[in-house]
């Protein structure tokens, strides 16, 4: 369906053909309706629409997956609906993620009604790349502004070792597709380990370079039980330091709105970004909240706390989602305590239980 056509019919009254108990913002956004009890206004939400993947990434999940059965994840109407309550609370950003979310049977339905949700300025995604081949044309048509995407290495045999059964071909193929969409600044994640990637650090931010992305990479995070992590962890700052004898970075001052700090590189329009949960606690301004597939509302990654939205979805009744995520904002920690004793996880649920 055309994103336009759409959009025509997602104005209060045509929402409620969708998701009939939706009332959208009259007026505006309440300014400041999300606001946690450190006084941070959370205006970004991380959708997790599928805890199943067609990869199995090493550090994310284990080689043998239980996954939720259909019944418990919620269906797209309800990640819609949540969505939208979540807009008329003064959210502005939603990232999309999983799991794969692309993997996810009718994704688009609920990606092109996202993308012409009034109030919802900034949809975004994050894929590991393996489907984008097929719908990176549909994602640019419903309205994502940006994607990132995931890319460890650029060697085939070690991305099937890193990934257990992914592609390398058809993830390169997925990132050119992102690009002949439309798609600019698309982001590389490369999480960063030890004896694993660490010597291709220098060819993924050439690769970023010449196919003009920005590249973030990212300290491994102790989610899910998963051994060996300290034996793999890199800082941050051991990175830097290692691409700083290749590159000139010159660190930036602009702000993503998350947890990454950048560093330019002159003559290039790269940015070369460091996610640090472990080296450089971003907590202090974070402005985020993260949602399940099944619908649990997480306040911080690396908490176990959570709110159950399930119920008050499947009751029918807004006004009980409304104030259970109002609610939720009680129990959001000031921050994680990641340690980098990364053998016992703190947190239990692996990363695809929360979304990336
Ligand atoms: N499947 C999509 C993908 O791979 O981009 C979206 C979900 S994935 C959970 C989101 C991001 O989390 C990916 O960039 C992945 O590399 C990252 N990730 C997963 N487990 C992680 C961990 N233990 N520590 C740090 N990053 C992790
Ligand atoms: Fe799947 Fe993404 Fe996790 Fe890899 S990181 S297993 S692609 S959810």
């Amino acid at each position: 369906m055309q994103n336009e056509t759409l959009r025509q019919e997602l104005t209060p009254e045509g929402l409620a053909d969708f998701v009939p108990q939706i009332k959208a913002p009259a007026g505006g956004h309440p300014e400041g309706a999300l606001l946690d009890k450190y006084g941070r206004r959370i205006s970004y939400v991380r959708l997790s629409i599928t805890d199943r993947c067609d990869f199995r990434c090493t550090y994310c999940m284990a080689e043998e997956m239980t996954f939720l059965p259909r019944e418990a994840v919620m269906s797209l109407e309800e990640c819609l609906r949540v969505a939208s309550v979540f807009v008329g609370l003064g959210v502005t950003k939603l990232r999309i993620t999983g799991g794969e979310p692309l993997v996810r049977k009718n994704a688009m339905w609920l990606i092109e009604r996202l993308g012409a949700l009034p109030g919802l300025d900034n949809l975004v995604l994050t894929t590991n790349g393996s489907q984008l081949d097929r719908f990176a044309p549909a994602l640019h048509d419903a309205g994502v502004k940006r994607l990132n995407i995931s890319l460890d290495t650029l060697n085939p045999e070690r991305f099937k070792k890193i990934t257990r059964i992914g592609d390398l071909a058809k993830v390169i193929r997925g990132i050119a597709a992102a690009r002949d969409a439309g798609f600019r600044r698309t982001k590389l994640n490369a999480v960063m380990m030890r004896g694993t990637n660490d010597d291709e650090f220098v060819d993924l931010v050439r690769f970023a370079i010449e196919n003009e992305l920005d590249i973030s990479f990212i300290e491994e995070m102790p989610l899910g039980d998963i051994h060996g992590r300290n034996t793999t962890y890199i800082s941050s700052e051991e990175t830097r330091e290692r691409l700083s004898h290749h590159f000139e970075l010159v660190p930036s001052t602009e702000d993503s709105g998350g947890p990454a700090r950048y560093w330019r590189m002159p003559g290039s329009e790269t940015r070369v970004g460091f996610i640090s949960p472990h080296s450089h606690n971003f907590c202090d301004s974070c402005n985020r909240v993260r949602i399940t597939a099944k619908g649990e509302l997480y306040p911080c990654l690396g908490q176990n706390d959570a709110t159950n939205l399930l119920t008050a979805l499947r009751a029918g009744d807004d006004d009980l989602l409304r104030q259970a995520i109002i609610d939720s904002m009680g129990i959001k920690p000031f921050g994680h305590d990641f340690t980098q004793q990364m053998e016992a996880p703190k947190v239990v649920r692996f990363m695809s239980m929360t979304g990336g």
